[in-house]
């Protein structure tokens, strides 16, 4: 069947079934976006001619296997078979893609690795993981990759995801080994580790660290399998059954999420953002070719706040900074301070995306009202 081009509605719509069946398991903190409407033709439609060009279309006659658990994963999800293209392109990398065309069709594309890896089973719950995405209109977000926006959403994508490519392959234990073989890129004949020891492990909620040597994956991918393994407990009893009610399981992930993945990576952007305060409050204090007494004390005391976030005895950055500076000429130590005030902001630009300006704010604003705060104190 041809790939549904029109973009246009039907009355019997069952896309819109599947769309809102794939809303009901939505994880809670994955927010809803607005739907890109009769999406022209851009990226999705240059993306669809590229697989067509170079890559092999999943078809009954050329690839069986794959076109028959294909369409088994389609009718399971209740998704129309004019709305998804797949093709398997030539690459080692362990890479599966979706990507929308329109609102009612979507091209999925899978690299030769990741077919090689995965057994068909777990090629389901890929490909209904992929599938997932365009149900649940995930391409149609705005947020800048790279920003920490982006790193607190896209995360929280990947757990809707993970749910509708459990109810399309419907077992949690081919879920998990997708996850793990993806994750490290290794298969059955290298990964040895008992699935079945691994999931009990991560079922007993007592299991508090996720990032035990125990656990044999990066903790986010630890995180994406328990949530994976609460949402089986879920569906599995029919929803809602055994006391486990979709929002309660929805905090438990986000706990999860909290302090495996988005607590460490407010700490690296915290890390960052003290970086550039460091620099750019050295950089006040001696901009002028003098470090006069006030400026000096709010040089002190924001190093000792970033001491303080850190971790770090008292005046460790301060005296750390002095000792290096002491004995340079003023030209020396402004040109080095502007030097490290460089590689801090463009670091801070890599963290931030399109938060940059927001966080620079940030950071300057405060070193700035110490600066003034100080030197009130001083003139007073
Ligand atoms: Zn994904």
């Amino acid at each position: 069947m041809p790939l549904d081009l029109s973009g246009r509605s039907t009355m019997t719509d069952s896309l819109k079934d599947a769309q809102d069946a794939a809303q009901r398991v939505r994880y809670a903190r994955d927010r809803a976006q607005e739907r890109a409407e009769a999406q022209g033709p851009g990226g999705g439609e240059r993306f669809r001619f590229d697989m067509a060009k170079n890559g092999l279309r999943i078809s009954p006659s050329v690839t069986p296997d794959l076109a028959a658990r294909l369409s088994a994963v389609l009718s399971r999800l209740r998704v129309p078979s004019s709305s998804i293209e797949a093709y398997v392109y030539q690459s080692s990398e362990i890479q599966a893609m979706c990507c929308m065309v329109n609102v009612r069709a979507a091209v999925l594309s899978f690299s030769s690795g990741l077919i090689q890896l995965l057994s068909l089973e777990e090629f389901e719950f890929v490909a209904g993981h992929e599938i997932g995405h365009f149900l649940l209109g995930h391409e149609a977000r705005a947020t800048n990759v790279g920003s920490l926006d982006y790193f607190l959403q896209y995360p929280a994508q990947e757990i809707s995801a993970d749910r509708i490519g459990l109810l399309a392959c419907g077992s949690v234990e081919a879920g998990v080994r997708a996850l793990m073989k993806t994750g490290c890129g290794l298969g059955d004949d290298h990964l040895r580790f008992d699935v079945s020891a691994y999931i009990s492990q991560l079922r007993d909620l007592k299991t508090p660290d996720l990032r035990s040597a125990a656990m044999p994956t990066h903790p986010s991918m630890a995180v994406r399998c328990r949530a994976l393994l609460w949402f089986d407990m879920y569906s599995g009893s029919g929803g809602g059954g055994r006391g486990t009610s979709l929002s309660k399981l929805d905090g438990l992930v986000a706990k999860d999420l909290e302090a495996f993945c988005e607590q460490p990576m407010r700490q690296r952007l915290q890390q960052h953002k003290d970086d550039y305060l460091l620099w750019y409050a050295a950089y006040l204090a001696v901009e002028d070719g003098r470090l006069e007494k006030y400026e000096q004390s709010a040089l002190k005391t924001l190093l000792a706040e970033v001491d303080t976030r850190a971790g770090e005895p008292q005046d460790y950055t301060y005296n750390k900074l002095m000792g290096h500076v002491t004995g340079m000429s003023v030209a020396d130590v402004l040109g080095f301070v502007m030097e490290r005030l460089q590689d801090a902001r463009k670091l801070l630009i890599q963290e931030t995306g399109d938060r940059y300006a927001a966080e620079k704010h940030d950071v300057e604003s405060l070193v700035e009202r110490r600066f003034g705060e100080c030197r009130k104190a001083a003139f007073k």
